[in-house]
């Protein structure tokens, strides 16, 4: 906890700051502890650090927050009385121009701008840390595994959605780390198809991205699989994904960089005719945000180091067919990586042959 504090003031003499004011959730999330960080904020100081939240949250600062709670709705005035004199960093990526501009007045100074501060010292979690992102990862791996139990003729895709959503809240799961994507057939081509009303009929392929959320920390994975007997094309568009994937995440390792990454699984699947399907980056980093640094894709230099925590994710999109992505969660280690995900991403099928072939 101190360790965290300590890098984020080495972090501030660097670009000369007397105080630090941290707005964006996660940042003041793993700052404190404190579980409801988009109504709070922390202000960091050389030799302090306060969270600033109201009487709503009286109770739950003292129990979670792991820094010294000031209860007081005129946050800004707290941050003034606090910040005499000094450069007052803040955090560019999430304030608005609006809160910045009141600030400036209240506080006589114009705040410093910073960028990434925060996120950048979050990109290498610690045992904590990775310990809840792999129960959460546990969690994901079982959700999906109770929702391929509840594919059967004519079922929806928000159904499944729903499913997911309860087993994560009924087995200890604080929330969903993003909203359900359930695509089948034809919208299997939106890579980001929220779960609709729509019948998954025989043949379709379906894709199910999902991820709990565990004391704060995100998992993300995705799967896709056939149901009933799915055309050889479609099934040739799976193997290709397949390939690309385990091609990717055998190359990762502290040292290579998103953009090595990326390419290994793009250049996969341009050989198969695919460069143009795969309509998004390689992957990114997941923690207390489910996408947050380091990138992985095209325009990324972000190097691998051990204790980063990072997706896997190649897709192909083809308008008015199918799609297909396949996602795992991955630890950065000493040796290589370590899987998170444990879902079985190998090819499989789901019997529900007498599924109506017609809405
Ligand atoms: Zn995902
Ligand atoms: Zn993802």
């Amino acid at each position: 906890m101190n360790a965290r504090l300590d890098r984020v003031r080495a972090a501030m003499e660097e670009r000369s700051l007397a105080a630090m004011l941290v707005t964006a959730p996660a940042n003041v999330r793993w700052l404190s502890g404190f579980g409801s960080p988009e109504d709070a904020r922390v202000l960091v100081t050389k030799h302090d650090a306060w969270l600033l939240t109201d009487a709503r949250y009286t109770v739950q600062a003292e129990e979670q927050s792991r820094i010294e709670a000031i209860i007081e709705r005129d946050w800004m005035a707290e941050v003034a009385s606090r910040v005499r004199s000094g450069p007052l960093g803040v955090e560019a990526e999430h304030m608005t121009l609006a809160t910045a501009a009141a600030l400036a007045g209240r506080a006589g100074q114009e705040p410093v701008r910073t960028e990434g501060l925060l996120t950048r010292l979050r990109r290498v979690k610690d045992e904590a840390e990775l310990d809840a992102i792999r129960r959460a990862a546990a969690l994901t791996d079982r959700a999906y595994e109770h929702a391929l139990t509840r594919v059967v003729p004519g079922v929806r895709e928000v159904e499944l959605a729903l499913a997911i959503e309860t087993f994560v809240r009924t087995n200890g799961g604080e929330a969903m780390a993003f909203d359900v994507i359930v695509a089948s057939g034809t919208r299997g081509a939106m890579p980001h198809g929220l779960a609709s009303d729509k019948p998954i009929r025989d043949g379709e392929l379906v894709t199910i991205d999902l991820g709990a959320k565990v004391d704060g920390y995100c998992a993300d994975m995705t799967r896709t699989f056939g149901v009933g007997a799915v055309p050889d094309a479609h099934r040739a568009l799976f193997e290709a994904v397949l390939e690309a994937q385990n091609a990717a995440v055998a190359a990762v390792r502290p040292g290579a960089t998103g953009k090595e990454l990326d390419a290994v699984a793009r250049d996969l699947l341009a050989r198969h005719g695919l460069a143009d399907a795969f309509a998004h980056s390689l992957g990114h980093g997941v923690g207390l945000d489910v996408h947050e640094a380091p990138r992985l894709s095209s325009a990324s230099d972000d190097v691998m180091a051990p204790g980063m925590v990072v997706t896997v994710e190649p897709g192909v999109y083809r308008a008015g067919e199918a799609g297909v992505r396949i996602e795992d969660l991955l630890i950065v280690t000493d040796e290589g990586h370590a899987v998170l995900s444990h879902a079985p991403k190998e090819w499989r099928t789901v019997d529900a042959s007498d599924a109506p072939t017609d809405a």
